[in-house]
């Protein structure tokens, strides 16, 4: 994969946060403040205008723009969660980025949000689509499945086990035993990060 390609997964996650963006805002109104849809679309609409302004020439350049980017536009927890996501993407890509080193791009990006938001699996957050996701494309790249799609449907799978989670991290963690019953947001997000690669990306 070349700058091109990861520029055009980036694009298609923007694409599909802004199309979701509502969807993403009634999430976060039943279990948070209701600005998930809005801070994603917020950052990644400039991210994508910064990439546009001034073409990377690298993955690493890349993944170190969308991260910024998110880091300064982005009010809420998942501008840094996302930004120091993109920026160990950032560290860790090499050029060009092939399975492996993508598999090592993602593993970066968990970290990241692990080492920024101290959440686990089961906590209700980014992190329950996230896990599940990297798994399965370290799996996927073993067995020689399409590690991408295999991604995507974990990241999903993982989003609909958050469902009857109670949150223990972010804001939906103030509502207590109120946060079973709705799908975490963040979570949600992922799986479109994941879907995009799937698209742009996949066999
Ligand atoms: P805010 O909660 O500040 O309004 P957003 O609504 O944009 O920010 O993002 C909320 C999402 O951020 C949650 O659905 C959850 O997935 C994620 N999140 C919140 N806190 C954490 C954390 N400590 N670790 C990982 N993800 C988190
Ligand atoms: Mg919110
Ligand atoms: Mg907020």
């Amino acid at each position: 994969m070349e700058v091109s390609d990861l520029t055009a997964w980036v694009q298609e996650f923007a694409r599909l946060v802004a199309l979701e963006r509502d969807e993403l805002t009634a999430l976060d109104s039943a279990i948070g403040d209701g600005d998930h849809g809005f801070n994603m679309d917020r950052g990644l609409s400039a991210a994508v205008a910064a990439l546009e302004a001034s073409p990377p020439e690298s993955p690493s350049a890349l993944f170190k723009t969308v991260g910024m980017t998110m880091i300064s536009k982005v009010g809420g927890a998942s501008g840094p969660l996302y930004g120091t996501a993109f920026l160990r993407m950032a560290a860790s890509a090499g050029s060009p980025v092939d399975a492996a080193g993508f598999a090592q791009v993602l593993h970066a990006a968990l970290e990241g949000v692990v080492a920024r938001g101290k959440a686990s699996v089961g906590d209700k957050t980014m992190v329950d689509a996230l896990t599940p996701a990297v798994e399965a494309f370290d799996a996927a790249l073993a067995s020689g499945g399409d590690p991408f799609q295999a991604a995507a449907d974990a990241a999903e799978k993982g989003r609909e086990a958050t469902i009857p989670l109670v949150a223990r991290k972010g804001r939906a963690s103030y509502l207590g035993e109120r946060s079973a019953g709705h799908p975490d947001p963040g979570a949600t997000s992922v799986t479109l990060l994941m879907r995009a690669a799937a698209t742009t990306l996949g066999n």
